[in-house]
């Protein structure tokens, strides 16, 4: 129930350095001293003891006490003081301690076993009557506030008012004297606000401490903190009682926190705080500027007072050789917590310290570098969703910003520029030299060329997985949607972000990670690609089983996608190039054609469009497999909706712009995205599909006598619920498939399969396996046809849902595992019952999730997709989950 440590306590007991039973302080502490560091002598009491309090009359009971008494007992024999001795008084502080540190928890009181007698003895023992009566009235002050719940304002404002009548500035100005008079009246504030006097017995003192600790655990501040980072409620504190080492004992005597190396840049150099004669506190409460450590930070500031190596060049130098040893044991980089009593040096704390993305990979890098670590454990360091904060162009982190609304953060990097409120304006300004940013109520895929042409994209409505938000990430622009603060006028091209009225043309800056929207242009600092990325990406791929391939639609995503890694491509959507401006009206046209043959004659004009959109990526895509998905989107989203379109329609097909309307009003849909879409456009209109099948089949062929090298076509079939449905449009592609290596007298490899994204799909996949080589798991629209949820009005009631805990996070980002899981888990089990060879892979936007990329893993499939900038962390993560 309570262990000892430090002095020459024997830290054998595995307990002892199990986080859960004496929490990350108490096991550091532990073994810090094993190894031989200094340690001030201590003990901890567990979490269980923590527990049991709490869950019975809050009392103490005999075991515990005892238990206690030794250990006090323990650090009375290492330290040759005794507890309450008036004439040469034992102190120790009382601090807590949980398996996961926690703000909101009591955290620390110094100085405990001080009262009007011991006070006396330890100025006579350190013959500094100054020193002996600053603590003592710190004490006070800290049990007053933490344990007793005095409002420390009030002890406060006396000190400020001492100060002030005697014109010092700093708290080192006060003599004995007046620490003493300041030590009665904390007293008298503690009598008048509690009706009792502050406690004098150490006992007593102790015990009220050891309480407060385990009572902080049940405070709704603690619990709030649990609940937001996902801490279990029942796992206690644990209490560490410790003897002082005091760092106001003079100017040899100094407190400070350190890290290892620089958590900013990674740097290997030693970077922390110190302040000369001072406790704990003061480091943190920002009373004093604290000094740095090293000369090298301090000339590098410009900074005028020593650095701790310059001022007590043998302390530091021990500190030094502690942090070596440190991170030598650890094998990560230390946060460090110091004291030095006159002279010699004592550690407080030690644990792993939280860093930058950069900062993380460069470590890891380095430590492998340094023989530290394996290249295994410094692929499992690096937070893949942290690597997108380095691929990005990120602003400035010392720049003003002028927050005017917060959105999701849809897609990440910085942009900034001129608003622009539809797609034209923003081709044709950004044509002319201007940077803009697109700012739409939502976007739709007429938008496509205007978010191309824009650096960023800015919606009112719309969430994570919105038109806007998929696209965006698609091209590496930074997107900020649903953003409820935003309202646009269209006819005034006027727009209110926040309370600050705009006009197109004005500037303002978006943040893609954190969905911020400020006014003006915040300047943007270059990612840095620096050779450690590479190198980790190294390893990662030599650590992963499964495959990372990219979800892209031009050459440009693709050679993207490629640099980045990308093994193939993983979703070809070629509903984007059907909204080319150049081909609209095309498609247009064969949508609103009245039969077959009014179809087929505007499908002509879009077969040698599509052909080069084909043969331009696959010229990227040599040697690798490329998944194209036939048309899938509701012809709905075509449809022509403002007058002027209409009236180029009637030029170009001699009809009246009263019979397009007409025809257009018939083709409405109530519910496009359970609709007229994906394969059932391809049952009922087969010669869209016989067109697309052709373009592709053409341009594999055209690149294969060009190259030498074709592309491996994987031709996919969306939406599928039946087995007849994939096996009626397999027929049809594999006939155009024949009649073209009939036309050119060459053949090529290719597989047809189907994207499993409806729950009918991934029931009956063991029968539609017979007709595909190969599932996608398309798992946006799984996700919107399991939960029943539309992942394009998600966003408005989605997050209440996550802070009541209804979904651990929003479904469309992070899948569902324990209820679309299952249907993945199936369907692929299913499928491979039927067909052992089947590829499976995962193509909507869980495919760049860490999380979901770990599940996907787990059930055995072959590669997973995700946008061009997610590939890198993908295939982080991929590496993470194999290991
Ligand atoms: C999906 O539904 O998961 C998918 C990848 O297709 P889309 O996002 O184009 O509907
Ligand atoms: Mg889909």
């Amino acid at each position: 129930t309570v262990y000892h440590f430090g002095g020459n306590a024997a830290h054998d007991d595995p307990r002892q350095g199990d986080k859960t039973v004496t929490g990350g302080k108490g096991a550091n502490l532990a073994e810090m001293a094993s190894i031989g560091l200094p340690v001030p002598p201590g003990f901890t009491i567990t979490t269980e003891q923590c527990l049991e309090y709490l869950a019975g009359d809050k009392t103490f009971d005999n075991g515990l006490r005892s238990a206690v008494a030794d250990a006090v007992a323990h650090i009375e024999r290492s330290v040759g003081k005794t507890f309450g001795d008036a004439s040469d008084p034992l102190l120790v502080s009382v601090r807590s301690g949980a398996a996961i540190s926690m703000p909101g928890m009591m955290d620390t009181v110094l100085n405990l076993g001080l009262n009007d007698e011991t006070v006396e003895g330890l100025a006579n023992t350190s013959g500094d009557a100054r020193f002996a009566w600053d603590s003592y009235r710190r004490f006070v002050q800290m049990y007053s506030d933490v344990v007793l719940g005095v409002d420390h304002g009030l002890f406060e404002e006396a000190l400020e008012i001492t100060k002030e009548d005697n014109g010092y500035y700093a708290d080192t100005e006060l003599s004995a004297d007046e620490w003493r008079a300041l030590v009665s009246e904390f007293k008298s504030i503690v009598q008048t606000e509690l009706g009792e006097p502050f406690p004098q017995d150490p006992q007593a003192q102790l015990w009220g401490a050891i309480g407060a600790v385990f009572d902080s655990w049940d405070t709704d501040r603690a619990k709030i903190y649990r609940r937001l980072n996902d801490i279990p409620h029942d796992m206690g504190t644990a209490v560490n009682v410790q003897a002082m080492v005091f760092g106001n004992m003079g100017d040899t005597s100094a407190t400070g926190v350190a890290f290892t190396r620089d958590p900013a840049t990674g740097a290997r150099a030693y970077y922390g705080e110190y302040l000369i004669n001072a406790q704990g506190e003061d480091v943190v409460a920002g009373i004093r500027t604290p000094q740095y450590l090293t000369k090298d930070a301090r000339e590098a500031a410009g900074a005028k007072p020593l650095s701790m190596e310059e001022a007590m060049p043998d302390a530091y130098g021990e500190l030094a050789r502690v942090f070596d040893l440190l991170e030598g044991h650890y094998r990560d980089m230390q946060d460090i917590e110091f004291t030095v009593e006159r002279g010699k040096l004592w550690m407080l704390q030690t644990r792993s310290g939280k860093r930058t993305a950069k900062a993380a990979l460069k470590m890891a890098v380095d430590m492998v570098g340094e023989g530290l670590i394996e290249e295994q454990e410094a692929v499992r360091r690096v937070d893949p969703m942290a690597l997108d904060q380095l691929l990005h162009p990120t602003l400035d982190p010392s720049a003003e910003r002028n927050v005017l609304a917060t959105g999701l953060p849809a897609s990440p990097g910085a942009a900034a520029g001129k608003i622009v409120l539809d797609a034209d304006t923003a081709e044709q300004w950004s044509q002319r030299g201007d940077k803009v940013i697109l700012v739409r109520v939502e976007t739709s895929p007429e938008d496509i060329h205007g978010m191309h042409a824009a650096q960023g994209i800015l919606t009112a409505r719309g969430g994570m997985t919105s038109h806007a938000a998929v696209v965006a990430r698609g091209m590496g622009r930074p997107c900020v949607s649903g953003a409820s603060g935003v309202t646009i006028d269209r006819k005034t091209r006027t727009l209110r972000i926040g309370s600050q009225e705009l006009k197109e043309g004005d500037e303002i800056t978006l943040d893609g990670a954190n969905g911020q929207v400020m006014l003006g242009i915040v300047p943007t600092v270059k990612p840095e690609l620096a050779g450690d990325f590479g190198t980790l990406m190294v390893w990662a791929d030599k650590l992963r089983r499964m495959k990372v391939r990219t979800n892209a639609e031009t050459p440009d995503d693709c050679r993207m996608a490629r640099q980045f890694g990308a093994e193939g491509i993983g979703l070809c959507r070629t509903e984007h190039m059907f909204f080319d401006a150049g081909r609209i009206s095309a498609v247009r046209q064969m949508i609103l054609a009245e039969d077959e043959k009014g179809r087929r004659k505007a499908l002509e004009m879009l077969l040698p469009e599509q052909r080069a959109d084909f043969t331009g990526i696959f010229e990227v895509m040599t040697g690798l497999p490329c998944t194209i998905r036939l048309l899938d989107p509701p012809l709905h989203e075509f449809l022509p909706t403002q007058d002027a379109d209409f009236e180029d329609l009637a030029d170009a097909t001699g009809l009246g712009v009263d019979h397009l309307k007409r025809r257009a009003g018939e083709l409405h849909e109530f519910n496009p995205m359970l609709g007229h879409r994906g394969c059932r456009l391809g049952i009922t209109f087969p010669e869209i599909y016989e067109m697309q099948a052709r373009a592709i089949f053409e341009a594999v062929c055209a690149v294969q006598k060009s190259s030498g090298e074709a592309p491996l076509p994987e031709i996919m079939i969306p939406l599928v619920a039946t087995k007849r449905e994939l096996e009626l449009l397999r027929a049809l592609v594999d006939r155009v498939a024949e009649e073209v290596f009939a036309e050119q007298g060459e053949r090529v490899d290719y597989l047809v399969g189907t994207m499993i994204e409806l729950p009918r799909a991934a029931l009956m996949a063991g029968e539609i396996a017979h007709h595909g080589e190969f599932f996608s798991f398309g798992t946006n629209d799984l996700t919107q046809t399991t939960l029943g949820v539309s992942r394009d009005d998600s966003a408005r009631f989605l997050a209440p849902y996550v802070d009541k805990g209804i979904f651990p996070r929003d479904p469309f980002v992070s899948l569902d595992i324990d209820g679309v899981g299952q249907l993945v888990e199936m369907a692929a089990e299913r499928g491979r019952a039927t067909r052992p060879d089947i590829k499976l892979g995962i193509c909507g936007e869980h495919g760049g999730d860490p999380a979901s990329i770990a599940f996907c893993e787990k059930v055995g499939l072959d590669y997973v997709s995700a946008s061009p900038y997610r590939v890198p962390i993908a295939r982080l993560a991929a590496a993470q989950a194999a290991l």
